[in-house]
């Protein structure tokens, strides 16, 4: 339920009904916009009475919120959730550029990788430690000293790391990480979502291959009901009959949750292709469809990756798309609130 308030109101007010409404074991989710104010209820909400509320002097007036997401919901924070990373942000006015290997595989191919992503305009880092691969045989990551090495590429450039936990029990490792993936495979690990919402850490929340974006937006919802507001979705892709590449990529989620929620989106279009040469046409199609950034894998050297060499860039095909995504961007479409503006 969510409770649209009047312009200005009455404060005295405002607390009494606020107090009330905590009486009745209802949390309150108080989102300020430009024209009025909002509070959205969470809890059970059945036994309160809308005409009562609706006829409190400083209330406009209040509606159910169907939709099993609250917190994610746009329909309780009608503005666009910005979150701030580093000296940058992600969504907003600015196009968020995380580029980097799928892998850690060594302090100076980190450092490498880092250097000239940062050279081509990239905003942040990614590099995955812990590697979450279909095969027990395939390289499964450097774990603790992968990070290490990304922190090190980090102090170097100065350039935010994204990187991907499996497990609750890799969270203490995470401390000096600037933006927490939850990768497709544990986008509905319940329990590792609840303590990342105690963590306050933005999440990269990337989407189940085989999840609804109403399921996405539940993960969502489980990092939120924590505490933690900064969730970053992410598409990278979804299984469907298609063979001829590795996923089918979704590009209609970023309108659609545009509209759902009001979390940035993130489009990663190397593992929701799984082919290089169709990075680029995607990575523009999601700048251009007004996706608040991309995730790109780059590496040095990517014949020789440990992973995922046949969907990574080498640094001079991403300084191609970055170059060709700036001249897409003035075009693009915008929204502001959930509307094509
Ligand atoms: C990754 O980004 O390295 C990764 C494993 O992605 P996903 O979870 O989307 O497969
Ligand atoms: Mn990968």
């Amino acid at each position: 339920m969510i409770i649209i308030l009047k312009k200005d109101p009455e404060q005295k007010q405002l607390e009494n009904l606020k107090a009330w409404l905590a009486s009745q074991q209802l949390s309150i989710h108080e989102s300020r916009g430009d024209s009025h104010t909002i509070l959205g209820l969470v809890g059970d909400t059945s036994a309160v009475d809308i005409d009562l509320l609706r006829a409190l002097d400083i209330v406009e007036d209040v509606k159910r919120v169907q939709e099993p997401y609250k917190n994610a919901n746009r329909k309780f924070h009608e503005e666009d959730t910005i979150i701030p990373v580093g000296d940058t942000q992600i969504g907003g006015d600015i196009f968020t550029m995380i580029a980097g290997p799928c892998s850690i595989e060594s302090e100076e191919q980190i450092c490498q990788v880092a250097m000239a992503v940062k050279r081509s305009g990239a905003t942040m880092l990614r590099g995955g430690a812990f590697k979450p691969r279909t095969s027990p045989y395939a390289f499964q990551g450097l774990r603790g000293e992968g990070l290490q090495m990304l922190l090190a590429a980090h102090r170097l450039t100065g350039l935010p790391v994204v990187t991907e936990i499996m497990d609750l029990s890799q969270l203490d490792l995470f401390r000096d990480v600037d933006v927490i993936q939850v990768g497709a495979r544990n986008m509905q690990n319940f329990e590792l979502l609840k303590e990342l919402g105690r963590s306050g850490k933005p999440i990269l929340l990337k989407r189940g291959l085989a999840s609804t974006l109403q399921e996405l937006l539940m993960s969502a919802e489980y990092v939120m009901a924590g505490g933690n507001q900064n969730v970053v979705l992410c598409e990278r892709g979804i299984r469907t009959f298609e063979t001829a590449a590795r996923n089918t990529l979704d590009l209609s989620a970023v309108p659609l949750l545009k509209k759902m929620s009001h979390l940035p989106i993130v489009i990663d279009p190397s593992h929701a292709t799984g082919i290089a040469s169709v990075v680029k046409p995607m990575a523009l199609a999601a700048a251009a469809c007004g996706a608040d950034g991309l995730m790109i894998e780059v590496h040095n050297d990517p014949s020789h990756a440990l992973s995922d060499g046949a969907q990574s860039l080498t640094p001079e095909a991403f300084t191609d798309v970055m170059a060709a995504v700036q001249a897409v961007l003035p075009l693009a479409c915008r929204y502001r609130n959930g509307k094509v503006v």
